[in-house]
């Protein structure tokens, strides 16, 4: 650089620089190492020249928690620019460490490049300016606090003011406190006068009760605070006949009646403990020895300054009272309890009341809102509409009629008693009352009674025809006896002449041919030849299908024949019976050659079974009449020992019922039998189911003995046309001997069968069977199986249902194996 150049050198611009005013320096790197400073920073920083190549920190260690070296580290590696204004900073100057003020700024100096070079630092000591103004702030504070102070000066002045305002208040108050005080005192004075006029007052009145109280026949007793009895009137002492010492304190209390003391004094008690009135009932006993009810009232008594004082209590007599509320009480138990039908009706007929049996037998729930009307059975309601009026009328009523269970719908009798009820004083009607019993069971026997008296009635008339018959049936034995020696005698002529003649029908032609002996027996000429038809007129026209039979049987089977047939002798018309026994002869080739046989009379022989049968009739007869009775009775007995809960009566008594249902069964079976003999078993057909027959016919069974199981398989589903009780006693009959023939326990099953024109049902059992032998035999008369005697029988049964279903177009048969069961079989047509 030449000298002559106008710019300084560094050094010279160094200098320059020293001369600033502004406190300069100039700093290098992240430390902010010290290149230069002039005189004014290095007074700010109050060092010398020595500083300058040291850090800043070195150079300046109070810097050290401020955050201007940070600043430097910021600006020198960022290249900004960071300026601050009446910025505090601590700065140790002669050992001080003093705060200064400056207006600073710290530059980076930057090259062509952009990189910083150094940094500018300017400051610029304010601290001067900062002090003083912090200090006008301060003054202006102060001034501020000043007027602050006076504000609240004047309010408290302003307070204190009105403090002296409520002082003056205060005092004039007190001044009438002062005066009411004084008044008060007049008061109280006045009031200790007053209570010692009441005190007296009160004297006065306790002198007043007490002459009350021995002036009334009311028993008034005073008890004090404890509860102790201290004053008792005279009608006290004179009711117990107790002086009054004995009755103070509790003494009172022994006289009353041990049932009522405790819950009396229970009551008394309480009271006391609440110190409320009180009021309860209780016997005492008086000095004659009995007992009367009081009712007693106690209200609390108190001490003229309010506290309790004890009771005065009051007690009148009320034994009448209460002797009429316990019979009422003890009548309305009764009605609760009666098992009579109560009611009570309004005028309009509404119920008001019913007691508790007529609601129950009534079904109801309750009566409310109910008509009277409404108990009546439906069918007697016009019967029971005429008669209540009447009670209005004042007639009292008394009638028979039925009243209904509402829930079962059942009718039951009542004797139903109506009557008006008055009101005691205007007697004006103000309700009717019914009393009523159930009649039902009486009604019930009146009916069976009647019954049973109707049957007696009818069996009486039976009876005397019997009696009747009996008499000619006397008359007739006498003529039968002188008749039996004749026919003795004419039996021994007809041995004796080989009275017993001969026919004989030719197959071919049929004709026919008969010896004198039958021409004379049916009445016909003996010099001309018989005709079939004259046989026929002289055979009852009932018997002529059964000789039409055997004669087909005859010619087409070749089957012989034994028949019986009532008989007109054709000329004196004497009735006769003739058995005719035939057979029919066959040639080497087997063709029929004659059908022929013998011809006997038989009338004796036959009227003598008649009479026998008669008599079984008649017997059978007899024993039906007491029979019948005694069933009824029974009836009537069991029904009784039912309602009196007698079992020993009641089993008894089915057991003679059992073997009644046994008797009545044997009767029958001997009257049908006579009457069957005598022709006069009737079919009486009718259309009616056989499944409801079976099924009643099983049940019927089962009443009088459950040994067995019956079974009934697949039903039949048929109406037939039969007489349903006489199939009934068939079905029965079959159905009992294969119970009565087998162990207990076993099974009798019952089949039925249907085809288009029959219905067959089987009975069949497990029992003791029947050997082939007898099997064709069990449907005779009388014919019972040997060795079976050890069980009942007469061996009628199976003769009976054989007749009935023949006499139905049917058929009966037995199948069997001894000891495996048998099986009964019988048919019915379905056409009819
Ligand atoms: P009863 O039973 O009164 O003797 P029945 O006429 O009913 O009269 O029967 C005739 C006989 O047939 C009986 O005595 C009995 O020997 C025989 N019998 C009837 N039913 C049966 C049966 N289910 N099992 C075995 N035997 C029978």
């Amino acid at each position: 650089m030449s000298q002559s150049s106008p710019f300084l050198s560094n050094d010279q611009l160094l200098e320059v620089f020293n001369y600033t005013h502004t406190a300069t320096a100039v700093h290098v790197g992240e430390t902010a190492i010290i290149q230069s400073a002039n005189d004014a920073m290095l007074r700010i920083w109050g060092k010398d020249r020595s500083v300058i190549g040291k850090s800043l920190e070195d150079a300046l260690p109070e810097l050290k928690g401020q955050p201007f070296i940070e600043m430097f580290r910021k600006v020198w590696l960022e290249g900004m620019l960071i300026s601050g204004k009446d910025t505090a900073a601590d700065l140790l100057i002669d050992g001080e460490l003093k705060t200064f003020y400056f207006d600073f700024e710290y530059r980076a100096i930057k090259n062509d490049e952009g990189k910083t070079i150094c940094i500018l630092h300017t400051a610029v000591d304010v601290s001067e300016r900062v002090l003083r103004r912090e200090a006008v702030e301060r003054e202006q504070e102060k001034e501020e606090a000043l007027q602050r102070e006076q504000v609240l000066n004047e309010e408290l002045a302003a307070t204190v003011e009105e403090l002296a305002a409520t002082n003056e208040e205060l005092v004039a108050t007190n001044e009438e406190l002062q005066e009411t005080q004084e008044t008060l005192h007049v008061l109280n004075n006045e009031l200790e006068l007053r209570v010692v006029e009441r005190f007296n007052q009160l004297s006065e009145s306790e002198k007043r009760f007490k002459t009350m109280a021995e002036g009334t026949d009311i028993l008034i007793a005073v008890g004090d605070e404890e509860g102790n009895a201290i004053y008792f009137n005279k009608p006290w002492t004179a009711l117990t006949g107790r002086s009054m010492k004995d009755l103070l304190a509790f003494g009172w209390a022994d006289l009353i009646h041990p049932e009522d003391r405790d819950r009396y004094m229970n009551i008394y008690l309480s009271a006391l403990r609440d110190k409320i009135a009180f009021s309860g009932e209780f016997r005492i006993l008086t000095r004659k020895g009995d007992y009367r009810w009081l009712l007693t009232n106690g209200p609390p008594r108190f001490h003229a300054d309010g506290s309790f004082a004890g009771y005065i209590s009051s007690c009148i007599d009320i034994t009448e009272r209460k002797l009429i509320e316990l019979e009422r009480l003890n009548l309305n138990k009764l009605i609760e309890a009666s098992s009579e039908f109560i009611a009570l009706v309004g005028l309009d007929m509404s119920i008001q009341y019913l007691n508790p049996a007529a609601l129950r037998k009534l079904g109801w729930a309750n009566s409310k809102n109910r008509n009277i009307l409404e108990v009546i059975f439906p069918a007697d309601r016009p019967a029971a509409e005429k008669l209540l009026p009447g009670v209005l009328a004042g007639t009292n009523f008394k009638q028979e009629i039925r009243f209904w269970n509402e829930e079962t719908g059942n009718p039951f009798w009542i004797e139903w008693n109506g009557f008006a009820i008055k009101d005691q004083e205007t007697d004006k009607i103000t309700a009717i009352a019914s009393v009523s019993a159930d009649i039902t069971e009486r009604k019930l026997y009146q009916e069976e009674l009647q019954d049973i008296n109707l049957e007696m009635a009818a069996a009486n008339e039976e009876l005397a025809t019997t009696n009747e018959e009996l008499a000619q049936t006397h008359e007739d034995l006498i003529q039968y006896t002188k008749k039996l020696a004749d026919s003795e005698e004419r039996l021994l002529q007809a041995i004796d002449t080989g009275k017993m003649g001969t026919w004989s029908i030719d197959p071919k032609t049929l004709e026919i041919t008969v010896s004198g002996f039958v021409k004379n027996l049916l009445g016909l000429p003996l010099d001309e030849p018989a005709t079939m038809d004259d046989i026929m007129s002289a055979i009852d026209p009932d018997y002529h299908d059964i000789f039409n039979t055997a004669l087909s049987n005859a010619l087409n089977n070749h089957s012989s024949s034994d028949n019986e047939y009532p008989i007109t002798n054709l000329t004196t018309g004497e009735e006769k019976w003739v058995r005719a026994t035939g057979r029919v002869f066959v040639d080497q080739h087997g063709h029929m050659t004659e059908y022929s046989g013998l011809f006997i009379d038989i009338t004796e022989q036959k009227l003598d079974e008649l009479r026998k049968n008669d008599f079984i009739g008649m017997v059978s007869h007899e024993l039906k009449t007491p029979l019948t009775a005694i069933n009824g009775f029974v009836q009537v007995l069991q029904r009784k020992a039912k309602k009196d809960e007698d079992n020993y009566e009641m089993i008894a008594l089915e057991k003679t019922n059992s073997q009644i249902r046994k008797m009545t069964t044997m009767i029958n079976g001997f009257l049908n039998v006579s009457r069957l003999e005598s022709g006069k078993l009737l079919i009486e057909k009718t259309n009616f189911n056989l499944d409801e027959l079976l099924k009643e016919a099983i049940e019927e069974t089962y009443i009088s003995q459950s040994s067995h199981k019956i079974i009934l398989h697949p039903t039949c589903g048929v109406d037939i046309h039969a007489d349903r009780d006489k199939i009934g006693n068939v079905i029965s009959n079959l159905i009992s001997n294969g119970i009565k023939y087998s162990d207990n326990g076993t099974r009798i099953e019952i089949t039925c069968k249907t085809t288009e024109h029959e219905v067959e049902l089987q009975i069949k059992d497990e029992g003791i069977g029947i050997k082939p032998d007898d099997i064709d035999k069990l449907f005779e008369r009388y014919y019972r199986v040997q060795g079976n005697h050890t069980i009942s029988g007469f061996g009628i049964g199976l003769y009976l249902s054989a007749e009935i279903i023949e006499r139905h177009g049917g058929r009966i048969w037995a199948e069997s194996e001894e000891g495996k069961g048998s099986v009964f079989h019988f048919t019915l047509p379905l056409s009819y």
